[in-house]
């Protein structure tokens, strides 16, 4: 790279983008934000948005690196303000399905050991946190008080507003040119305008596959699509986030409510209509919270989970193309602020942190 600032062009500005961006303008790169769209309006403003690493026990390091993603929000939100994105209100979680019981328990056990924050309570000392339940008093209901839930469209609105930052909305990235030996030195846009780079991030979501083609990589994606309906009610009858049976559920904001299911997910691919399907997750909503009743179902989106092929997030530096670095995972509300940091140390310092190892994009490279 040549001297002065480093000129980074974060491609696609979601959480994780947002992300990166926002954690190298503090450490004095040149940032320029370019969005296809607007920031903050793709998946990440149709995510379940649960902070968490209870639903992450799938490998230690996945556990351990999404325990760093929550502490990373605590501390993104005492660096920026919580105000209007960040409650750290806790998670309530129960089932009436006695296999799925047995596996939430033995998994709140693991958890305990592994140190994380679970207490087991009964359904009415969970009415107590949370009066519009309805559910069986004797129920057990697993109570994870240090998870949180964000709302992702103005966290990213926040990051955006405090980035240094050049901003390219509206045109997003069709090429990435590169000069000797392979390194990235400009992206076009689609405006046809050509901006000379040290460096790319490929923060494209679910679009991550095409923006990697354009350096000549194949990144695979698995196919996961969700669903998420936003009710509309004049008063938000719960506090916190939870996985409710058949329905999962969270407040977004003064007047309105998100749902999410995956088992109404996977009705998405039998040509179900989206607005039949919000319908659908508002019935089980109401099961279980019955003042939803009066609730108006608003938009339903399906929105494709950026996945890639093994399920584990692809993080850094690739080093066969010189100056071209990915931020593309699922659980991106959970880990955007963790990769956002470890990510900009590593362009700008070149720190592999060990967090990451496991998470790296060289494993896709043939
Ligand atoms: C149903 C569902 C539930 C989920 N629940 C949770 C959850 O509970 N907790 C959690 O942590 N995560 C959850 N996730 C995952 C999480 O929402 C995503 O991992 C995260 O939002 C991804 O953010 P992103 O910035 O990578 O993508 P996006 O928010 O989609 O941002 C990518 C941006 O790239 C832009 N773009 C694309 N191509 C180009 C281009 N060529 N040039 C320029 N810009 C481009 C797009 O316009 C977009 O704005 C869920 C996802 C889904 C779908």
């Amino acid at each position: 790279m040549g001297e002065g600032p480093v000129r980074v062009a974060v491609i696609g500005v979601g959480i994780l983008g947002a992300a990166v961006g926002w954690n190298l303008s503090r450490q004095g790169a040149e940032v320029i934000l370019i969005d296809a769209a607007q920031p903050g309006e793709g998946v990440t403003n149709w995510s379940f948005s649960w902070v968490n690493a209870s639903n992450k026990t799938v490998t230690r390091a996945y556990y351990e690196l999404n325990v760093a993603g929550l502490v990373a929000c605590r501390e993104l939100a005492a660096a920026i303000g919580p105000s209007s994105w960040w409650y750290p209100s806790g998670h309530l979680r129960w089932t009436d399905d006695p296999a799925a019981e047995a596996r939430l328990l033995e998994t709140a056990e693991l958890l305990a050991a592994w140190g994380y924050g679970v207490e087991v309570r009964t359904g009415a000392e969970a009415r107590r946190l949370e009066p519009a339940l309805a559910l069986p008093d004797e129920a057990p209901v697993v109570f994870y008080p240090d998870e949180a839930w964000v709302h992702g469209r103005r966290l990213v609105g926040r990051l955006v507003g405090q980035a240094a930052a050049e901003r390219r909305f509206g045109a997003g990235v069709r090429e990435i040119g590169t000069g000797a030996g392979g390194r990235v030195e400009a992206v076009v846009l689609s405006d046809g305008s050509r901006l000379g780079v040290d460096a790319v991030v490929n923060a494209a979501g679910p679009s991550a596959a095409q923006v990697a083609a354009l350096v000549g990589r194949r990144l695979p994606m698995r196919r996961e699509p969700g669903v998420v309906t936003r009710l509309s009610c004049a008063d938000v009858p719960i506090g916190r986030v939870m996985h409710a049976p058949h329905v999962e559920i969270r407040p977004d904001g003064d007047a309105s409510v998100v749902l999410h299911s995956r088992e109404i997910d996977a009705l998405i691919d039998t040509g179900e209509e989206p607005a039949e399907l919000g319908r659908l997750l508002h019935a089980s909503a109401r099961r279980v919270v019955p003042g939803l009743g009066g609730a108006r179902v608003g938009e339903t989106r399906v929105a494709f989970r950026p996945i890639p092929g093994d399920g584990f997030p692809s993080v850094g530096a690739v080093p066969s193309v010189p100056g071209y670095y990915e931020a593309v995972t699922h659980s991106g509300i959970t880990l955007g602020p963790v990769i956002g940091r470890l990510l900009a140390a590593e362009i700008l310092g070149g720190k592999r942190d060990d967090l990451l190892d496991g998470f790296r994009p060289e494993r896709f490279t043939p």
